[in-house]
């Protein structure tokens, strides 16, 4: 499995630490990063840059520059996709830098009061909330079955039209929640807690049923844990800090309350990457720094576990040939996943174990696909102009199905697909193989 990275550094908490020179002074202006960034790709402005945006966090951190409504929307205009990271020779860590600008803008105030309104109603009542979230949930399915969705192009313009593409809220058995123990398949090979998320029992359930059934196949008892909601990835993306730090600790609470050594498995790339950090966010906080770098490492991809070789032997013996999987597929691969976890091999070698499908590889697949969180909501327009190439390069891949790793890359696609007029299914990577497995 992928080796977490111990944290060095911890998460910036002042203008300082984001201006040392472990960090920011570690960009050498080589400009490698700049044609991996979807957004310099968009505009060929360096502002629009890693390396511009760099310049411009340092510059109001240090005062030399004010953080003007100009600065708040270049910072918003990032995806937060990491691939920045990857290509980055000198291991700056524009993430955690990001976010840490984003949690400083919130506290100057910059929003305006209904944009602020609503991020304190779906950050702070719907998001961890299970009520609030199956209200939420249950007010779009009513919308959905009145026919109301398909008016909010008319409305809303553009944002109506991502929001009418909303994943259908899928019936009452698909939205159960996981039992609470799914017994190992065969001799058991020790015990798996599983994440199930906020939005993924509402809108993905089947894709956490099929993560379950995924890792008792392999010989795993898997667990989930009761009254947990969210990890707080959406939330520290956003600049949410404190909530976000709260919802840390909770969450390393209740997870540890079930089970405090075994591993801890997550079927969305966005969660994952957060949950391996947590080290980092609660660095500064004496109480928790060690037990959350200690639970950091304990979380791993879904992908990790299964394509580890025990697994994938026992798994391989028990996947079919399948009508209901349309070849040829293709893999794309979330930026948390690939860029943040560096998990890359293991969805391929997963894929590959599928008996009798063709797979194609797609152009592009580490780039981002516009999803980012909440970007595609908050920033419809952009977020489908970094899809286009994509979209084209699915085109030309002859893939009918499109796997994904991700909730939000997951609607992302949908939406795309359904605009472009392909005749594409997207499924996550545990519906594909669940699909294919006997019993
Ligand atoms: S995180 Fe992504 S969008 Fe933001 S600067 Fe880096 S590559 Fe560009
Ligand atoms: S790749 Fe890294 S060092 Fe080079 S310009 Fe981009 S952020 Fe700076």
């Amino acid at each position: 499995m992928t080796e977490a990275a111990p944290h060095a550094r911890p998460f910036p908490t002042d203008a300082a630490s984001l201006v040392d020179h472990a960090r920011s002074l570690d960009c050498i202006h080589c400009g490698l990063c700049l044609t991996t960034c979807p957004t310099y790709q968009l505009t060929g402005s360096e502002t629009s840059s890693p390396r511009g945006r760099i310049h411009l966090m340092r510059a109001v951190a240090e005062e030399r520059e004010e953080p003007t409504v100009e600065f708040a929307e270049e910072m918003d205009f990032c995806l937060v996709c990491r691939h920045c990271e990857s290509v980055c020779p000198a291991g700056v860590e524009f993430g955690a830098m990001m976010e840490f600008t984003r949690g400083k803008l919130e506290e100057t105030g910059t929003r305006g009061p209904l944009a602020r309104l609503v991020r304190w109603i779906g950050f702070r009542r719907i998001l961890p909330s299970r009520a609030g979230l199956k209200l939420a949930v249950g007010g779009l399915a009513l919308a959905q079955r009145l026919g109301l969705t398909r008016l909010a192009p008319l409305v809303a313009g553009l944002r109506g039209e991502v929001t009418a593409a909303l994943p259908p809220v899928p019936p009452r058995r698909e939205r159960r929640p996981l039992p609470a123990v799914t017994p190992a398949r065969g001799a058991s090979r020790g015990r798996a807690l599983v994440l199930e998320g906020c939005v993924m029992p509402e809108l993905f359930g089947r894709v956490n049923h099929a993560e379950a059934r995924l890792l008792a196949a392999a010989g795993f008892e898997t667990m989930s844990v009761p009254k947990h909601v969210c990890c707080g990835a959406l939330h520290a993306h956003n600049g949410e800090l404190e909530q976000a730090r709260e919802l840390a600790r909770s969450t390393i609470e209740r997870f540890d309350a079930v089970d405090d050594s075994c591993p801890v498995v997550l079927d969305s790339a966005g969660c994952g990457a957060h949950m391996r950090e947590y080290g980092r966010l609660l660095a500064n906080d004496p109480a928790w720094a060690a037990r959350a770098e200690a639970f950091g490492r304990r979380v791993v991809d879904m992908s990790e576990v299964l394509a580890a070789p025990e697994s994938l032997e026992r798994l391989a013996s028990r996947l079919r040939e399948t009508t209901s999987l349309r070849g040829p597929i293709t893999w794309d691969a979330p930026c948390h996943l690939c860029h943040g976890q560096q998990v890359r091999s293991q969805p391929l070698a997963l894929l590959d174990a599928l008996p009798g499908v063709e797979r194609v590889a797609l152009e592009g697949a580490e780039s981002c696909c516009g999803s980012a969180g909440i970007y595609s909501v908050l920033r419809p327009s952009d977020s489908l102009e970094v899809l286009e190439p994509k979209l084209e390069a699915l085109r030309r891949s002859g893939a009918r199905t499109l796997v994904t790793a991700n909730p939000g890359c997951h609607q992302q696609w949908q939406v795309g697909v359904r605009r472009a007029g392909l005749d594409v299914e997207v499924v996550h990577l545990a519906e594909a193989l669940d699909r294919a497995l006997e019993g």
